[in-house]
């Protein structure tokens, strides 16, 4: 049955329908906008997925300005359809002026997407990007409880409200971390904290106060990462900020492990961890020997250089790894560490899919660690190390 379409519409948007799944069987085309499941209006991609549970489905969908209602039934775990991801006017941003803020730190003429100053929970949920609860209102956080969105990427950065608010650059906003991380711990979100490591500022004595003021939250806040800060050229009228002088990163590394061997016992976790890149067994060499250059691998950034069961072994190149092999070797890897960098040349640009038709967002569900797309690029995964 059709009906003509009302205005306010919102809804989510079909990028893809898998062929012979529940979603193909139904008629859910590319470009339909769904806009309720049965009886539930959507206003994101989360509410699709918390809808879209149930057996016995009754879309309300969008298409070509008409309305339709798909009933879906479904078969598997798998409904077959990928939506298209958010625009750009539909994803929260930050109101922030972090002193080490990657984005500040681009040139001019990049692409547009590289200078979304995103800080969206529902980005965090979905993708892992690292959200800094500085804006997040009430609705927001009664929505993360209800529909219990973990795990979520915290950015932490200083405990110390103080000085947590000067590195944020927004000295005067009063807005505590650690309590909103009790709220959520108490509400049973899982988290991954992050801190942005800028000597002179948050290290030293405030890194400890940080990291252990976060430990008693765990499991909750599963794992903090340390991520020294990424200085680029392109920091005019910017607040100063040094990187780790090689000697500070040594130093930095023996008191981690320190902290470590003490939580391992204490909490049965390390607690703070590294950072896992993904490339194909050809450039895995180089890119530890660039990594070595850039003194990343003493900050904990590891290489891992998949080999291709999928084609065979003579292939090398991270163009042509499927999720399967990505997904089999992590798995065998003693520790992944906070998250996995995927090169962006392993999957299609529209929506993120390996050849083999698994998603970065399976890894991350199969693998229990963040898995974030990267282009194959310096600055790309600068910025993504500085991000995770
Ligand atoms: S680092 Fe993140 S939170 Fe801070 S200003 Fe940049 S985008 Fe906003």
């Amino acid at each position: 049955m059709t009906t003509p379409v009302s205005a306010d519409v919102t809804g989510v948007v079909v990028a893809r329908i898998r062929p012979r799944t529940a979603a193909a069987a139904a008629g859910l085309t590319r470009g339909d906008r769904v806009l309720a499941i049965n009886g539930h209006r959507l206003r994101d991609a989360i509410d699709f997925q918390f809808h879209a549970g149930e057996p016995e489905l009754e879309l309300r969908v969008e298409r070509d300005g008409t309305l339709l209602t798909l009933p879906l039934e479904r078969r598997d775990a798998d409904l077959g359809v990928e939506l298209e991801p958010p625009r750009a006017g539909e994803i929260a941003t930050c109101a922030n002026k972090c002193v080490f803020c990657f984005i500040h730190q681009l040139p001019k003429g990049m692409r547009r997407s590289l200078y979304v100053k995103d800080d969206d929970f529902r980005l965090s949920f979905l993708h892992g990007n690292y959200i800094t609860l500085t804006d997040l209102d009430e609705a927001a956080f009664e929505r993360i409880i209800e529909q219990h969105l973990s795990p979520l990427y915290v950015s932490v950065h200083a405990t110390d409200p103080q000085l947590r608010h000067t590195l944020l650059g927004r000295p005067r906003v009063s807005g505590e971390i650690l309590p909103r991380l009790e709220r959520l711990a108490k509400a049973g979100i899982r988290m991954h904290a992050q801190i942005v490591l800028c000597p002179g500022w948050n290290d030293g004595p405030q890194l400890e106060r940080t990291v252990f003021d976060l430990a008693p939250l765990h499991p909750k806040v599963a794992t903090t990462a340390i991520v020294p800060v990424g200085l680029t050229r392109h920091r005019e009228r910017l607040p100063a900020l040094r990187s780790l002088t090689a000697d500070e990163a040594q130093a930095l590394i023996a008191t981690v492990e320190g902290w470590q061997h003490r939580w391992l016992a204490e909490l049965g976790s390390r607690f703070v961890f590294p950072v896992t890149l993904v490339t194909g067994e050809m450039f895995g060499p180089r890119l530890r020997v660039l990594l070595a250059g850039t003194g990343l691998d003493r900050h904990g950034v590891r290489v891992a250089a998949v080999p291709n069961d999928f084609f065979g072994h003579a292939i090398g190149v991270a163009g042509l790894l499927t999720g399967q092999d990505v997904r089999r070797h992590l798995a065998t890897q003693p520790e992944l560490g906070r998250a996995v960098l995927v090169p962006a040349v392993a999957v299609r640009d529209v929506d993120g899919v390996f050849l083999d038709d698994l998603t970065a967002a399976d890894l991350a569900r199969d693998l229990g660690v963040g898995v974030r797309v990267v282009e194959p690029s310096p600055t790309a995964l600068l910025r993504a190390l500085g991000r995770v």
